[in-house]
């Protein structure tokens, strides 16, 4: 185009993914129209995944909130007319004033959760704000809470093995996650690995592009991880085949772990997870046999009521089979362990002590009966009505016409749908942004790319100038994004060197460096840096202490399980208004049979929390009696707008008190 300018600019992808990849964003005439991977980030690699390449269309689509505006229409009608800022602020101010004055601070609900990850636009002046106004406090519980709190149990914080070490190992288990869609950049490693003779091991109830190409497939019953684990444990300890020289030295409460394994034989074990046995004595003999080891943990195996031991179980058997020591040994959790900085340092507010509201108790939150009642909903970074468990209970709340509900985002979500007031939210490429990734270990802080759309202000304009208005700034507060970062990085015991690395390159590695070895290089970071494989406070957070096994039992009326998996097309509900078709549940063939329902069958799912009318597509990769539907769809993507979360419970795991989106059990109709 004869004039127009084109550059190529360096960013990040901030969004809920473990890879954090580094970006080339090219601009023409001041818009975005292509997003590329680079190598700043090693792991990027110079490629990204199909979703964010699709971000052009998020930015300037017809879905994109572009101005203020005040709801005008019944709730959740989507009729808004448009106001300034400065009127739209007003209202808020003057509201959230009143609803503090009248009821007390907590009746105020900041909610947001991993529509960024970055250290500006969560826990920076968001955080400032909500604190000094007294509000009530969230726990981000939705994902990753119980794995964390396992994981920071038994080992403190210790960083994991790096992808680029995956290749070193000779067995590589993958359970519980699914690199062909999410974190995709361990996916060459994996391969690299095969190529060189390594055996890979997928546990997943369903067969995966990589559990297709593995050497063992475990396709446990969703929510059995934990049986097979303390299985695999009590195997490798009466077999002679733990490493005690490594658990005398390096652990702590082994023997109560041992103890608690006793119960899980091979036999009961597969037939709680639905396999036969040889396969998991195939494993446990292969873990015991192959050095180097690594487990790929992931977060599939904490969504159900037994996540968190079934984490803490996982994250054990490197322990009891001595599997540290060596690179491309160990295991891989959140990377996030590799950093030493306060994230909430940003904020420069002490947290009140005031109530804390469970994410995942949104809809029961919002009751009117809930003592003392929600007045004002503050969301942003997030879209509840697609993401949160009881979806139908949200949906209800968000009626109240009681509730002063204010949403902060990018595009029309299904809950934009609901605000009282609308305000229109920048991407990451039209504000600075600074993050640290979890499958990947480096952080990068980048700036604009380009002018934001319309009239969109980032998070932390919108609650800076929140802060100014309302009289909640005090003097010497960080302000500027480069103050926020700073006072973070300062939290380091190596800030000096961050601060350096990020003014001349943007990016900065963590203290330990990019590939630390377990064990060699970075240790648990409990008090006597050794492993505690069975600690007092697990112990006492779980109902019936940890490593115990609560059945899920099914209903007569509904004995499938319903499973919602990650795909190709979003990041948790992110960038899923680009798919405009509806989707369907994926069913086992031999469950279709049973019910009469062939592929391409108008179906309705349902139990007492709700129902989802879709069509059915036959899929052998699922093991019989598990059903699948994606996360993160909207209302657009089923025949009635509801989806998987109007059919998922808001019982909470036994640790850290996370959703139990895989306990949801369901029946199938062809209607
Ligand atoms: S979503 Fe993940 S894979 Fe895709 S660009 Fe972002 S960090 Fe990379």
């Amino acid at each position: 185009m004869p004039g127009s300018q084109l550059e190529v600019l360096k960013s990040a992808c901030p969004l809920d993914c473990p890879d954090s990849c580094s970006l080339d964003v090219t601009v023409r005439d001041g818009r975005v129209e292509s997003l590329d991977g680079n190598h700043v980030n090693p792991i990027t690699n110079g490629y990204i995944c199909g979703k964010v390449r699709h971000f052009p269309e998020l930015m300037y689509g017809a879905d994109r909130v572009l101005y203020p505006a005040v709801r005008s229409g019944p709730k959740g009608s989507g009729q808004f007319c448009r106001v300034s800022w400065d009127e739209a602020l007003e209202r808020i101010a003057s509201r959230l004033a009143e609803v503090r004055d009248q009821f007390g601070g907590e009746a105020i609900l900041p909610y947001c959760y991993g529509g960024s990850n970055g250290w500006l636009t969560q826990n920076g002046l968001d955080a400032r704000f909500f604190y000094r106004l007294g509000a009530s406090r969230l726990a981000r519980t939705l994902c990753a809470m119980p794995a964390s709190t396992a994981a920071i149990g038994l080992y403190g914080k210790m960083p994991g093995v790096a992808f680029e070490d995956y290749p070193s190992a000779r067995l590589i288990i993958l359970w519980g996650v699914n690199p062909a869609v999410t974190g995709i950049h361990l996916a060459p490693f994996l391969r690299q690995a095969q190529a060189d003779g390594a055996k890979l091991v997928v546990v997943d109830p369903r067969r995966t592009p990589f559990a297709r190409q593995a050497d063992l497939h475990l396709p446990l019953r969703p929510g059995s991880d934990l049986p097979v684990a303390l299985a695999m444990i009590r195997w490798l300890f009466d077999s002679g085949r733990a490493d005690f020289s490594f658990l005398a030295a390096q652990c702590r409460n082994w023997e109560r772990l041992r103890e608690r394994s006793q119960e899980w034989t091979l036999e009961r074990a597969a037939q709680v997870a639905g396999i036969g046995a040889e396969r998991i004595t195939a494993l446990a003999g292969l873990y015991a046999d192959t050095q180097p080891a690594v487990i790929r943990c992931g977060w599939g195996i904490e969504r159900n009521v037994n996540g968190g031991s079934a984490i803490a179980a996982v994250l054990a058997l490197p322990a009891v089979a001595g599997k540290f020591g060596v690179r491309g040994g160990g295991y891989t959790l959140s990377q996030g362990a590799a950093w030493d900085v306060d994230a909430l340092a940003g904020a420069a507010a002490p947290a009140p002590a005031t109530r804390i509201i469970n994410m995942n108790l949104l809809g029961e939150t919002l009751r009117p009966e809930f003592q003392p009642p929600v007045r004002a909903l503050f969301v942003y970074n997030c879209n509840p009505i697609a993401t949160v468990p009881e979806q139908n209970k949200v949906r209800e709340g968000l009626l109240r016409e009681d509730l002063f509900t204010v949403v902060h985002e990018q595009v029309m979500t299904d809950t934009a749908l609901y605000a009282d007031i609308l305000l229109p939210a920048t991407t990451f490429l039209e504000h600075a942004e600074a993050r640290r990734s979890y499958g990947a270990m480096i952080a990068q802080f980048t700036q604009p790319v380009v002018e934001p759309a319309g009239e969109a202000r980032a998070n932390h304009w919108l609650f800076g100038t929140l802060c100014r208005r309302m009289g909640l700034s005090q003097p010497g507060d960080p302000e500027t994004e480069e103050e926020v970062v700073q006072a973070i990085v300062a939290t380091s015991a190596s800030a000096a060197k961050l601060s350096e690395s990020f003014a001349e390159t943007g990016r900065a590695d963590p203290p330990c460096g990019t590939r630390p070895v377990q064990f060699v290089d970075v240790f648990p970071g409990t008090a006597d840096r050794r492993i505690d494989l069975c600690p007092e406070a697990l112990d006492r957070e779980t109902s019936k202490g940890l490593y115990a096994y609560l059945p899920v039992t099914a209903p007569a009326q509904f004995p499938l399980t319903l499973i919602s998996p990650s795909t190709s097309k979003a990041i948790s509900s992110t960038l899923y208004q680009l798919v405009r078709d509806t989707v369907p549940v994926e069913i086992c063939p031999d469950d279709a049979r049973d019910r009469g329902i062939a592929d391409g069958d108008a179906v309705r799912i349902f139990n007492d929390s709700g129902e989802v009318l879709c069509t059915a597509k036959l899929n052998g990769d699922l093991r019989p009696g598990v059903a699948a539907l994606p996360k993160g769809l909207w209302a657009r993507h089923t025949h009635n707008g509801q989806t998987a979360n109007a059919l998922a419970p808001d019982t909470l795991s036994d640790l850290g008190a996370g959703a139990c989106f895989n306990d949801a059990r369901v029946q199938i109709e062809r209607v």
